[in-house]
């Protein structure tokens, strides 16, 4: 079995402490990852603040010539890296035809758009004012050295989000992958270094403890999380201690909301796959539907048919849509919130039960019967299971939608675009899609308000987020 390591300072690097990563679809280890000391976490950082300097002074042209090329290098290894991260990740390569299902291939190409859009934006100095003694330019500067900290569940993707916009601002990145999920990322980025100068982006890996020494060191000028809330809070801690800026992608729980008049048989794959999506383990999924009596038997049954439809398996095979859940805390943690659901009176309309091993199966879920202050409502399952709730006025269900401490998405549902506008206008929640859902753009901003985080990721938005304001002031 190999051992995947770490590049520091544009250099493959070890550590004498190594763990094993789990295939989730078998439950067999399939390679080593470094444990990174905290030495060499403080030896990525001095790597970083090194090459920052003359990263930054690079004329714009040439930094985005050199993005272009490290889009070409995801492009020409997205094979490779899409191999792994249906190895390690559990979603399957492509689905059901090419690329229809947004499996790994999917998420490869995302990198490669991810990439190629940042690299084309451009931050242009704005003026703030201007008259006849004075004159007030906006200059936008890198902040210098950005900690990213990434979770398990679109690891190259995300991964992609924090490092591509940070440096094409002119920063340097440290980044730690999950450790359920280190391989893929370690892997591109050895990949996409060979387009950059040294030290620009490092990697370390290992378990939370590896993060939280990267966050906290005094090098680090600005941090990207992404991942649950409780960690969120921890680094929000450890960020205050250097007045660190902090952007903060943490979990959701949104909701979707069918009005009156929706058409149930035209939505339900739209709804299905905003629930589903990745196996439910994507921060913007819907994780609660609220449908109006007049609607609820025509889309339970609909969506019901749906799940019963997809092929579950390991997602190396061609033709598998659905993977295992990605790790075991996430599995437990899933059977809990059914378990709990049946005892709180849901009513399981398919799935439900453990598929046994091995691989963490688990398979698509449809509970009923359930309502506002239930577990599987109130908590974020992050996993293949959907409460469908019934409700009588829409007032209720935009209370619904708002009653949570989460607001990352949400969607509305309906056949009338202005009715649904005037909804959504009412949803606390950092996007509300109108007829889809999770669908997310890389010149559309995208961020959470309440318990799900702050600041945004992606367009004009994302970059001036890894930036920092200079303003001119010039006398006439
Ligand atoms: P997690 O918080 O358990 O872990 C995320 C990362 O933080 C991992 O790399 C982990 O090692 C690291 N970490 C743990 N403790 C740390 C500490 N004290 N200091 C620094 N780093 C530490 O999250 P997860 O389980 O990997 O991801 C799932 C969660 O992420 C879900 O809640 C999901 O909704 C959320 N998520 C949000 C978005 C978004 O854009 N808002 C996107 C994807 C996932």
């Amino acid at each position: 079995m190999n051992t995947y390591l770490n590049t520091i300072n544009g250099e493959q690097v070890d550590s004498s402490e190594r763990f094993e990563s789990i295939n989730p679809a078998t439950g067999e280890p399939i390679g080593r990852v470094p444990v990174s000391t905290r030495p060499q976490v403080s030896a990525a950082v001095a790597a970083a603040r090194a090459a920052q300097p003359a990263w930054a002074a690079k004329p714009d042209a040439e930094r985005k010539a050199l993005m272009m090329k490290v889009a070409e290098i995801i492009k020409a290894n997205a094979p490779y890296l899409a191999e792994w991260v249906t190895r390690e990740q559990g979603k399957p390569l492509g689905g059901v035809g090419p690329d229809q299902v947004p499996g790994a291939r999917f998420e490869l190409w995302g990198c490669e758009v991810w990439t190629q859009v940042p690299a084309s934006l451009d931050l242009p100095v704005e003026v703030a004012f201007e008259d006849d003694t004075r004159r007030d330019e906006v200059h936008r500067k890198p902040y210098g050295v950005v900690a990213a900290v990434a979770p398990w569940n679109w690891p190259l993707l995300i991964a992609i989000w924090q490092i591509i916009p940070s440096i094409r601002a002119g920063n340097t990145v440290v980044i730690k992958p999950s450790e359920y999920t280190s391989i893929g990322t370690l892997e591109l980025v050895r990949l996409i270094s060979q387009a950059l100068p040294k030290g620009v982006v490092n990697t370390v890996s290992g378990p939370g403890s590896v993060g939280s020494w990267l966050v906290s060191d005094p090098g680090i000028d600005k941090i990207m999380f992404t991942g649950s809330g409780p960690t969120g809070a921890k680094i929000a801690e450890a960020a205050a201690k250097n007045l660190t800026p902090t952007t903060m992608e943490l979990g959701g729980n949104d909701a979707a909301i069918m009005l009156p008049d929706a058409d149930p048989k035209a939505m339900a794959m739209g709804l299905f796959w905003g629930a589903f999506l990745n196996m439910g383990q994507t921060c913007a999924c819907a994780k609660r539907l609220y449908v109006p009596e007049n609607l609820f038997e025509p889309t339970v049954a609909a969506l019901k048919e749906l799940a019963e439809m997809m092929p579950m398996g390991d997602g190396m095979q061609e033709g598998t849509v659905m993977g295992p859940i990605q790790n075991k805390m996430q599995y437990d943690k899933v059977v809990s919130l059914v378990e709990s659901a049946k005892a709180q009176g849901g009513t399981i309309v398919c799935g439900g039960t453990p598929k046994g091993g091995p691989g963490y199966f688990f398979p698509l879920t449809i509970v009923t019967g359930l309502k506002d202050g239930d577990r599987l409502v109130d908590e974020e399952q992050f996993g293949p299971v959907l409460p469908v709730i019934k409700y009588r006025e829409v007032e209720d269900a935009i209370a619904s939608a708002n009653r949570l401490d989460a607001g990352l998405g949400a969607s509305v549902w309906s056949t009338d675009i202005n009715r649904a506008k005037e909804v959504a206008g009412r949803i606390q929640a950092g996007t509300v899609w109108i007829n889809q859902h999770g669908m997310i753009h890389p010149m559309v901003p995208f961020g959470g308000i309440k318990g799900s985080g702050y600041g945004v990721e992606f367009g004009v938005d994302g970059l001036k987020a890894v930036t920092q304001p200079q303003v001119l002031s010039i006398k006439k």
